[in-house]
């Protein structure tokens, strides 16, 4: 196959036509020998329906650690024994302090983020009244707080909330290695009742969990077919305790792949790039994601580790000819 390929799967992905399953696995095998080569493709992709302004995003830990639930990749679940920060819902100052640090670093949208399956009663109201300060300090407000029902999604709205996060984190198939105390269906429900809110709904996952290619892209198409907005991609930083602490790091090659195809298969929606982009493409190289079709960036800490400094984040996207945005 040569890259007049690439270029006409590029053309219809730019005219928004959905590829096909043989153009998929295509995709896969240039994903799989050549992976630079999808860089360029996925890029243009991405100016033909986004332009140049890269969204700007970031977030709050509001209560860590103690989740009941599973997921071999999370150091906040009290499945496994590390070393998490573990503190209670923290209080509204606090969010409202950092919501403004973060609209100072050049973030648009600032999420309020919770561990367990779904805050009580008493922490949604007072979460309630995070969102409507994060709005009146001129931020999007959003929040990720696990399987919301309508009830509580409508009780956020009305307090300001813009968006919602929930993340799929992998494909159906391979879900069952990864979470078992909650099924995926419960994941898409959820995603499913926040798109039908009118919400603007951020959902993605993590990738080198041990996942497949064909896992990627299974992913992918549910995502689509969800009609999400935004997709974050997250690459695994394996936390000592966790059943994923030996997991090797994706190659920085494979996890530009990996923005890249998804570039190709959800051509005109946000790719936000997360957690994990540093510990996986390293300092020189992690402004690469810009150039794999990336349209938003996660700046500021992540939910238990460190991230890139803001100043640094801002001058890699200007140097590429590109614009931090609020979206
Ligand atoms: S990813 Fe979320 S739901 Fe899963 S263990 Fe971590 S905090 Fe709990």
């Amino acid at each position: 196959m040569s890259t007049t390929n690439l270029r006409a799967l590029a053309a219809k992905a730019k005219d928004g036509v959905s590829v096909n399953d043989g153009e998929i696995a295509f995709l896969l095998d240039v994903a799989r020998t050549r992976p630079a080569d999808l860089l360029p493709h996925a890029r243009e992709i991405r100016l033909h329906h986004l332009g140049t302004k890269v969204g700007l995003c970031a977030i709050i830990n509001a209560k860590s650690g103690r989740c009941g639930e599973d997921c071999a990749f999370c150091r906040q679940s009290a499945h496994y024994g590390t070393d998490s920060p573990e503190y209670p819902l923290v209080d509204r100052e606090t969010v409202l302090k950092a919501a403004q640090t973060m609209r100072r670093g050049g973030a648009g949208r600032f999420a309020v983020v919770t561990s367990g399956k779904a805050p009580n009663a008493q922490e949604l109201e007072r979460i309630a009244d995070m969102l409507a300060d994060i709005k009146a300090a001129g931020l999007a407000a959003d929040a990720s707080l696990g399987l919301l029902d309508a009830e509580a999604l409508a009780r956020l709205q009305r307090a300001g909330m813009s968006g919602y996060h929930h993340n799929l984190e992998t494909s159906r198939s391979f879900f069952p290695s990864i979470c078992t105390t909650h099924a995926y269906d419960e994941d898409t429900d959820c995603v499913r009742r926040a798109v039908s809110a009118g919400l603007h709904v951020c959902s993605g996952g993590i990738f080198g969990l041990g996942e497949s290619w064909e896992d990627r892209v299974e992913m992918a198409l549910e995502l689509k077919s969800l009609g999400v907005h935004s997709i974050p991609v997250n690459f695994l930083m394996p936390f000592e305790g966790t059943p994923l602490e030996r997991q090797a790091r994706l190659l920085p090659d494979e996890a530009l792949a990996v923005i890249a195809v998804y570039r190709f298969l959800l051509p005109d929606k946000h790719i936000r790039i997360c957690g994990g982009r540093e510990s996986t493409l390293g300092h020189d190289r992690k402004k690469e994601v810009h150039m794999a079709g990336a349209s938003g960036l996660m700046i500021g800490d992540y939910l238990t580790s460190k991230g890139s400094d803001m100043g640094d984040d801002r001058r890699e996207i200007e140097d590429l000819g590109l614009e931090p945005d609020k979206g």
